[in-house]
């Protein structure tokens, strides 16, 4: 059964190929830190301004505020 990124649809052989792609994939630079997602921007925002977490349990809001580009959010991982 393949592997399938939930952000670009891209099918890989196993997991770990999955996750070394997700760690790169273009449309999933956006984290939430309410439920751990990670998601498109796309998904997240429609005016590039209010941005809410895709996860339909999740409430979790705002840039900067519970949602996080996954660059920035590394920066606090030792
Ligand atoms: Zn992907
Ligand atoms: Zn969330």
């Amino acid at each position: 059964m393949p592997h399938i990124c939930r952000d670009c649809k891209r099918a890989f052989g196993t997991q770990l190929e999955l996750d070394l792609h997700r760690d790169n994939c273009d449309d999933g630079q956006l984290f939430c830190d309410e439920c751990g997602e990670r998601f498109a921007e796309r998904r997240a925002t429609e005016d590039g301004w209010h941005y809410r977490c895709p996860s339909e349990e999740c409430e979790g809001t705002g840039i900067g505020e519970d949602i996080h580009k996954v660059p920035d959010a590394r920066l606090e991982v030792p």
